[in-house]
């Protein structure tokens, strides 16, 4: 066995209920006097919550999901106006995205309070939106400083939501199988992510109360975005990436809609990623999951996840979120650009057009 793995220097503090104590503390750990809250709008009640304890110099709202670059400059400019020392982020990976835009050329450390299972709080990965082209990269400056997961705060996250995000987190995981830096302990991660959300995600769509669901899914969504630092972005985060920076797709069901489509690409050229993954679902399922004799790695790996997705009533079409037939050449030719050299099945022009086609529409991925 040889292989190179970074492990991203974060400190995490997982407790329902806790937020307000938790960011007290780390705000006085890291000797903070001037912070800024970043949280949208709608997320400032979840902020008020676990900025409780906390004096606030600058509050700021205008948070659009990819990063506008004209909000990223706002904000910056916002920040070193009033010589902010700490950004506390409280929302979702919109929220989280503008913070790391300030972070990229500021330096100012982050506290990131999650609200949802995307999983940007555990990265060093950022991305601004110009022009209709969403660019990423990766600056250890823009990761949190610490991660403060309160399952209370994602309680009101209504059951679609929930589920496009957390299989969005899912979609880290199965990506990181065969990813460009994938590793044995990515994979190991990535197993442990498909599990909790496999388990957690159900919990939810059948009581979003349930406080056992929400704190499985968020544990599953960190590991799942450790997993995906790690391991860097494959076909599917490409894939997406082109879907919300070209043609303004909401990322979370964007990423639950074609992750199903990617897996049936991938899964028959990547046995051992599929019987790894089927395992994890299985885990997740428990007693639960159906028995699927007969099938290969790919083909169980395939069921399964569709089994997962049919019980969470999960994103179908790309169609429904306003992709059409006429954008699928810009798409797949953007896409065939972006295609890492380490995915395990090749990509043509023709095969990532079928792929657009049946995501598009929605068909049953086999
Ligand atoms: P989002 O942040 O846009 O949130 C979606 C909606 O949910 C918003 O309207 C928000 O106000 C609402 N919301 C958030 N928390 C809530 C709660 N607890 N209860 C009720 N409503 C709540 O969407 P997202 O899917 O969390 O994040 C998407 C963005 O994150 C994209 O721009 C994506 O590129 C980025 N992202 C980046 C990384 C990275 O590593 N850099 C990883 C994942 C996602």
């Amino acid at each position: 066995m040889q292989f190179e793995h970074t492990t991203l220097g974060q400190r995490v503090l997982f407790g329902t209920g806790l937020a307000a104590e938790h960011v007290a503390a780390e705000t006085a750990r890291l000797g903070a006097t001037n912070i800024m809250c970043i949280a949208s709008e709608f997320e400032r009640e979840f902020a008020q919550i676990a900025l409780a304890q906390v004096q606030v110099a600058l509050w700021h709202t205008d948070v659009v999901q990819h990063v506008p670059i004209a909000n990223a400059v706002g904000a910056r400019q916002a920040a070193t106006d009033a010589h902010i020392d700490l950004i506390v982020c409280v929302g979702g990976g919109s929220t989280t995205g503008l913070a790391k835009a300030v972070a990229l050329t500021t330096g100012i450390p982050i506290i990131a309070v999650p609200t949802t299972y995307a999983g940007s709080e555990a990265t060093n990965v950022w991305g601004l939106t110009e022009e209709a082209t969403k660019t990423t990269g990766a600056d250890d400056k823009v990761l949190p400083a610490t991660v403060i997961y309160d399952a209370a705060l994602t309680l009101g996250l209504p059951v679609g939501l929930s589920v496009a995000s957390g299989l969005n987190a899912l979609a880290h995981c199965v990506d990181s199988l065969w990813a460009p830096r994938a590793d044995p302990i990515n994979a190991a991660l990535a197993a442990e992510g498909v599990r909790a959300l496999a388990q957690g995600l159900p919990l939810i769509h059948s009581d979003p109360t349930d406080i056992t669901g929400r704190e499985t899914a968020l544990y599953g969504a960190y590991l799942s975005a450790v997993a995906f630092a790690s391991a860097g972005s494959g076909l599917h985060h490409k894939i997406c990436h082109v879907l919300g920076g070209t043609f303004n797709m909401p990322h979370a069901e964007t990423h639950a809609t074609v992750l199903p489509y990617v897996l049936a690409f991938n899964a028959p050229s990547a046995p051992e990623a599929a019987s790894r993954l089927s395992a994890a679902i299985r885990a997740g399922l428990g007693a639960s999951a159906p028995a699927l004799d007969g099938l290969d790695a790919a083909a169980e790996a395939v069921a399964l996840l569709n089994e997962l997705r049919t019980r969470l009533d999960a994103p179908r079409a790309l169609a429904d979120y306003g992709f059409t037939t006429a954008d699928i050449p810009e798409a797949v030719s953007r896409i065939l650009k972006a295609a890492p050299a380490s995915n395990p099945t090749a990509v043509t022009e023709s095969n990532i057009a079928e792929l657009l086609g049946a995501a598009l529409a929605g068909t049953t991925p086999a």
